[in-house]
C-alpha cells in the first residue's frame, strides 16, 4: 500500500476561486532525508482552511493553487527518511506547524514560533485532507499510544489555546472567552483544566453556547447580553478573543478589569481601531498576542493536561465526516454553529 507510486485520494485547492476544492489523487514519492510518510487517521478543519476555502483577499495574498489542503492532523509514521531523528516507523503522531528556520534572531531567544524565517504546514502543500502526507520529520511529535486519534488530532489548536488560557493567568480569576468556534471552546476547556475560578463564554450561536458551557464556561451569553449579565464590564481579571471581529477584540479590552490581562488569538481580516487611551492606558491593560504554540514547552503542557480534557475534547469534536463527503463537512464548518469537525481518514 505504501510503495513507491501507489496513488492516495487528497483535496486539493484547485482554482484561486471561492470553493475550488477537489478531490484529486497523487501518487507516493521517494522521500527526502528529513521527511517522514505519514498515514492520516484524523484531519480537522481550521479556520485557515475556511479563509482558504472562501477564497477571501488574504488567502489570495498568500497562497497560489494549485495546492494540498489541510494542516491539523493525527495519524501513524509509515516510512522515515535517512536523517530523520525522533520519529520512528509506527509511531503515533500530530504535527507542529510552524517550522523554524533554527538560526535567526527569533530562534536563538528560543522563539521559533516566531522565527524571522518562519515557514508553515499550510503554505508547503502537504495537505492533510489525504490518506497520506509526507511531512517534514522535525515537525512531528510522537504522542502516547494510547491517545485516541480524536484527541491527537485536536492537540495543534489546543496548543493555541492553553498556551492563551496559561498567560491570561487565569488560575488566579476571573476569565471572559469571547467567541465559541473551536479555539474558544478549546480555550475554555484548557482554562478550566488549569483552575480558572469562574468562566464566562460569548458567542452569537446558540448552540456554541450549549457546548461552552458542557466543557466547562459557569455562564456562557451572546456578547449584547455581557454588561447585563455579569453586572459592569470592565471586572474580569482577563479576557481572551478568539474571534478575531473588530467587536469581539473591543469587548474583550473593555471587559478587562484595570490592571487586567487581554490575549488576542482571532486574526482580523483588515485592521482593527481601538480607543487605547480610555481601555488601555488609563486603565493599564496588557495587550497580548498569541501565535501559535512554543514549539516544545507548549506541546508538553498540553501532553500533561489531557487526562484532565477527554470529556471536554471529546464534545467539542461535534462532526466527523469521510473524505468524500467534504463539501457537506465544509459546509458545516462555515455555518458558524459547529464544534471541530473531522475528517475520518483511516
Ligand atoms: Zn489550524
Ligand atoms: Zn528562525
Amino acid at each position: 500500500m505504501t510503495e513507491l507510486g501507489s496513488e492516495y485520494k487528497l483535496l486539493v485547492k484547485s482554482a484561486p476561486t471561492a470553493g475550488g476544492v477537489a478531490l484529486a489523487q497523487r501518487s507516493l514519492r521517494p522521500l527526502q532525508d528529513d521527511e517522514a510518510l505519514v498515514r492520516i487517521h484524523r484531519a480537522a478543519i481550521c479556520g485557515t482552511d475556511l479563509h482558504i476555502l472562501q477564497w477571501n483577499a488574504w488567502a489570495a495574498k498568500n497562497y497560489v493553487p494549485p495546492f494540498a489542503l489541510g494542516h491539523e492532523f493525527s495519524g501513524v509514521v509509515e516510512a522515515t527518511g535517512a536523517s530523520a531523528r525522533d520519529v520512528a516507523v509506527g509511531d503515533k503522531v500530530a504535527a507542529e506547524t510552524h517550522l523554524a528556520c533554527g538560526a535567526c534572531a527569533q530562534c536563538r531567544l528560543g522563539r521559533g514560533h516566531t522565527c524571522l524565517n518562519l515557514r508553515v504546514f499550510t503554505r508547503l502543500d502537504r495537505g492533510a485532507f489525504a490518506e497520506f502526507a509526507i511531512v517534514p520529520a522535525r515537525l512531528l511529535r510522537v504522542l502516547p499510544p494510547s491517545l485516541p486519534h480524536k484527541h491527537a488530532c485536536l492537540m495543534e489548536p489546543l496548543g493555541i489555546a492553553v498556551r492563551a488560557a496559561i498567560e491570561s493567568r487565569v488560575g488566579k480569576g476571573r476569565l471572559l472567552v469571547v467567541g465559541c468556534g473551536p479555539i474558544g471552546l478549546l480555550t475554555v476547556a484548557a482554562a478550566k483544566a488549569l483552575g480558572a475560578l469562574s468562566i464566562v463564554a460569548a458567542d452569537l450561536s446558540e448552540n456554541r453556547l450549549r457546548i461552552a458551557q458542557v466543557v466547562g464556561a459557569d455562564m456562557a451569553i451572546e456578547p449584547a447580553q455581557l454588561d447585563a449579565e455579569t453586572g459592569r464590564s470592565g471586572d474580569f481579571d482577563a479576557a481572551i478573543d478568539t474571534s478575531g471581529s473588530a467587536r469581539g477584540i473591543a469587548t474583550a479590552i473593555a471587559s478587562t478589569r484595570p490592571g487586567g490581562s487581554a490575549i488576542l488569538v482571532g486574526l482580523p481580516s483588515e485592521p482593527v481601531s481601538v480607543d487605547l487611551a480610555r481601555h488601555v492606558i488609563l486603565r493599564e491593560v496588557a495587550l497580548r498576542g498569541i501565535y501559535g504554540r512554543l514549539l516544545h514547552e507548549t506541546w508538553l503542557e498540553v501532553e500533561q493536561l489531557l487526562p484532565r480534557l477527554a470529556t471536554a475534547l471529546d464534545r467539542i469534536v461535534t462532526h466527523e465526516f469521510v473524505l468524500a463527503d467534504y463539501e457537506q463537512a465544509f459546509a458545516v464548518a462555515s455555518a458558524g454553529d459547529a464544534g471541530k469537525v473531522q475528517f475520518l481518514l483511516t
